[in-house]
């Protein structure tokens, strides 16, 4: 590991300025991410501003819906009551991610900006445009067999590999984020995460000195609660990465589907919300017939690697099976 300065921040004030002051200067949360990737050279801060004590571990239900603190941890919000209750999704999502342990110190705000799990990013002997813009891509015409199938470039066909994102845009959530200047303002977690174009070092839209102080979700998600289900298919049952994930939600009204949200996982470089397959189910009695239209429409754009032809089948039955246990047909 390089050397770096350690900065404990009392207030988010002191924490933005500390982090905007210094290109390489990063946040520290709960450190499982961002640590294991300085061990391995990935990343080079010269500061880490630890942002562990501010006040921003809070759950709590405002006028709009749900706030959930970006410092609480991941185990705190899958347990919470008032996010068991009205976004099962979410607890399911957080659940199947990690272990135990992981999730007592992964924080909301850290799990967001997880970053790409691709092999080549982690070997610092390997070209990789992510970590060192410029140097190419190890992947593309390498061992792709866990990259994107959706929306990746030429640059970069690295996946977002978390799972609580998911489910956070099949509920339209946004992330609330203070920036350098002190003013906060709200990003629609459609908006946060980043298709890779010819930039893939950046993976989201935050600027410099952004500091996540929380995660809101709209009242009307809950109406999702009944039929909801997040799948997650993957190499083992635990302790491991989705090869490919379904966050699934409907709105079942007399018979029909009135709103639908259909978010895969693992198959993009940022969550990859499928509006095709929604608008397939919405107004449509659940069926698993539809169910398969839907998955269809959902993996039409695909575009699979060498290795990786397997998701868009996988992709496909990983639809369906979310969609009918979101329905209670099985
Ligand atoms: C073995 C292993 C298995 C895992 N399996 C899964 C899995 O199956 N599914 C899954 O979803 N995840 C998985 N993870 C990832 C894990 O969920 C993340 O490491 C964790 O959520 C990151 O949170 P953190 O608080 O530790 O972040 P940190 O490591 O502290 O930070 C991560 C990044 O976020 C930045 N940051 C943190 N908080 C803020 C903030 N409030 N504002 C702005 N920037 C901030 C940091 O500067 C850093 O760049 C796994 C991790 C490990 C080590
Ligand atoms: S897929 Fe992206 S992260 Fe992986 S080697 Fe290529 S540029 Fe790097």
């Amino acid at each position: 590991m390089r050397p770096f300065e350690y900065v404990r921040a009392g207030d988010a004030a002191a924490a933005t300025a500390a982090v905007a002051a210094m290109p390489l200067a990063r946040f520290l949360a709960g450190g499982t991410n961002l640590i294991d990737l300085m061990k391995e050279d990935v990343e080079r801060p010269t500061r880490l501003v630890d942002i562990r004590n501010l006040p921003l571990r809070e759950i709590q239900r405002t006028r709009s819906g749900l706030s959930i603190g970006a410092l609480a941890t991941n185990t705190e919000t899958a347990n919470h009551p008032l996010v068991r209750e009205n976004y099962p999704l979410l607890t399911q999502a957080i659940v199947a991610g990690a272990s135990g342990q992981l999730r007592n110190m992964a924080t909301n705000g850290g799990n967001l900006l997880q970053r790409t799990r691709c092999n080549y990013f982690y070997d610092t002997a390997m070209p990789c445009n992510k970590r060192e813009p410029g140097t190419g891509c190890g992947a593309r015409e390498g061992l792709n067999k866990i990259h994107a199938i959706l929306g990746w470039s030429e640059s970069c066909v690295a996946t977002y590999p978390g799972d609580m994102a998911n489910a956070l845009y099949a509920l339209d959530a946004s992330v609330r984020v203070r920036g350098a200047d002190g003013r906060e303002r709200a990003i629609a977690i459609q908006d946060f995460h980043r298709l890779p174009g010819d930039e893939p070092h950046r993976d989201n839209t935050l600027e410099r000195g952004d500091l996540i102080v929380a995660i809101d979700l709209p009242v009307a998600a809950g109406e999702l609660a009944t039929h909801s289900h997040y799948l997650k298919v993957r190499d083992r049952t635990s302790y491991a990465f989705a090869m490919v994930s379904v966050a699934a939600g409907l709105r079942i009204e007399g018979g029909a589907i009135r709103q639908a949200r259909v978010v895969l996982g693992s198959v993009s470089h940022k969550p990859w919300r499928s509006q095709e397959a929604e608008n397939v189910l919405v107004g449509q009695a659940p069926s698993e017939q539809t169910f398969r239209q839907a998955a269809d429409a959902a993996l039409s754009q695909a575009r699979p690697l060498a290795h990786n032809a397997y998701k868009v089948e996988l992709g496909k039955r990983s639809v369906v099976r979310a969609l009918m246990r979101a329905a209670r047909l099985v």
